[in-house]
């Protein structure tokens, strides 16, 4: 009988993000294709442990797409994802969740009809075991929804709406907290409110993100480290300050709309 040996597919998992390494997250040469398109073209990509990550590139660079194989949303096409030293490209969504993975995707995904504490229910059924209102309550205050408890979802205005599902996100109690376009479409107090709880979530919770956003001064505000996708491939990475002085950068992404 062929033994297959469990060290060998979990020892670069290991070393690239287990105890030894300060990194949570290290993809290996990660594609994925749709079709003949290849949407995620072999990416190597490093994140610290509470690192504040902005991920920038123009529509159709692969953004989602990368976020989505992280979740385990889509299954890569090749390569390996390996997090918090296990090696989770074949893992269930629901594991990489349990594992601390949280999502807060492009399209909202709070639950329209139900009120902003059922809403709050949902996540927290999965980690609490009694004391929901005491988490509930503290979430409500974090995220400045007190009173909006009682508020059906669909009745709270679009930058409440982005405060709950962040909320629902961090209910999980992640290591590692993942935003498509969290600020879309909202105005600009909206914005810096966002900003200020996501840095937050960052430097007081030491949960390590990755912030997809098209607003160069959203980014601005909140990132460390900034990565450039283009035709799925890092394009470049560095400073925010790098990063907008890069003539090439501005070219293929900021071009777009200056
Ligand atoms: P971004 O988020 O940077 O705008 P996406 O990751 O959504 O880019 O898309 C990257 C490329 O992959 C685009 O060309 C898009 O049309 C294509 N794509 C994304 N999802 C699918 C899918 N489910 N089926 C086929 N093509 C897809
Ligand atoms: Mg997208």
């Amino acid at each position: 009988m062929a033994v297959s040996d469990p060290t060998i597919k979990t020892k670069p998992a290991v070393d690239e993000t287990g105890r030894k390494s300060s990194r949570v997250l290290q993809t290996r040469d990660l594609r994925k294709e749709f079709g003949g398109l290849t949407a995620t073209d072999d990416v190597d990509f490093a994140l610290e442990e509470g690192e504040l990550r902005c991920l920038i590139g123009p529509n159709g660079a692969g953004k989602s797409t990368f976020l989505n194989l992280l979740t385990g949303q889509l299954e890569p096409t090749a390569g390996s994802i390996y997090y918090d030293g296990h090696d989770i490209t074949a893992m269930p969504s629901h594991e990489r969740v349990e594992r601390g993975i949280s999502m807060k995707f492009q399209v909202p995904s709070i639950y329209e009809g139900l009120t902003v504490a059922q809403n709050l229910r949902v996540p927290l059924q999965q980690v609490v075991d009694d004391d929901f209102a005491v988490r509930t309550r503290e979430i409500l205050e974090r995220f400045d929804l007190l009173a909006e408890r009682e508020t059906t979802a669909s009745d709270l205005s679009h930058g409440q709406q982005q405060r709950l599902e962040i909320g629902m996100a961090m209910a999980l109690e992640p290591k590692l907290l993942l935003l498509d376009e969290p600020v879309a479409g909202l105005s600009v107090e909206e914005t810096a409110e966002i900003a200020d709880l996501l840095c937050e979530i960052a430097a007081d919770d030491g949960v390590a993100l990755i912030v997809i956003e098209h607003d160069i001064d959203f980014v601005e505000s909140i990132a460390d480290r900034v990565t450039v996708l283009d035709q799925g491939t890092i394009f470049r990475e560095g400073s925010i300050e790098e990063i907008k002085a890069d003539p090439e950068v501005k070219r293929i992404y900021l071009g777009e709309d200056h």
